[in-house]
């Protein structure tokens, strides 16, 4: 039983040369994405097994395993779409709109945007929400796959800052790898989303 599938990248592994080599998408793409969507199949088999045989399970462990695996499957679907090639440049439209409304200007939007994803501890995604409640677009710092998240709020725009996105391409210098994927962003994508 697979709940959950590896979807296909919107575009070829050479596609975002030279921001993000082949090898570095490929490796991202087919072994960690890969692996959230597995460990989420594999502990929702393991929760259904258990419920059949009436077997005890460490009910805690397995749902924060696949809180995170389900989470790295979302993240990592939403990351890949809202990049592309020949993109990057500012949004248009109501978008563009809101992010001068809530940030005052777009360059001010970046400059928040970066210093969130380079100030996160260790792995985790910068992100781009609207936080339904108040109707505002917000930053965030996203733990792990899943912490931080505000209950009610849609993604807009991640930015995976786990070493395994950039450490083929940019070794330790991920300030260079933030920079590289603001000529990738899929404005035209992260628009519908706010929709
Ligand atoms: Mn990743």
């Amino acid at each position: 039983m697979e709940t959950y599938k590896l979807p296909e990248l919107p575009y070829a592994y050479n596609a975002l040369v030279p921001y993000i080599s082949e090898e570095q998408l490929g490796i991202h793409h087919d072994k960690h994405h890969a692996a959230y969507v597995k460990g989420a199949n594999d502990i929702l088999e393991k929760l259904d097994k258990a419920r059949k045989e009436s077997a005890e399970i460490d009910m805690k462990s397995a749902l924060k395993s696949l809180s995170f695996n389900i989470g790295g499957h979302i993240l990592h679907s939403l990351f890949w779409a809202n990049m592309a090639p020949k993109a990057g440049g500012e949004p248009k439209g109501k978008l563009l709109e809101e992010i001068k409304n809530n940030f005052g200007s777009f360059d001010q939007f970046k400059k928040e945007f970066t210093a969130a994803a380079m100030s996160i501890e260790g792995s985790g995604w910068a992100a781009l929400v609207k936080e339904e409640k108040s109707g505002k677009l917000i930053i965030m710092q996203i733990e792990k796959h899943n912490q931080n998240m505000y209950p009610a709020a849609s993604l807009i725009l991640v930015l995976d800052m786990w070493e395994h996105a950039f450490y083929i391409d940019y070794k330790n210098e991920k300030g260079k790898f933030v920079d590289a994927f603001w000529n990738l962003v899929n404005w035209a994508e992260a628009g519908k989303r706010l929709q």
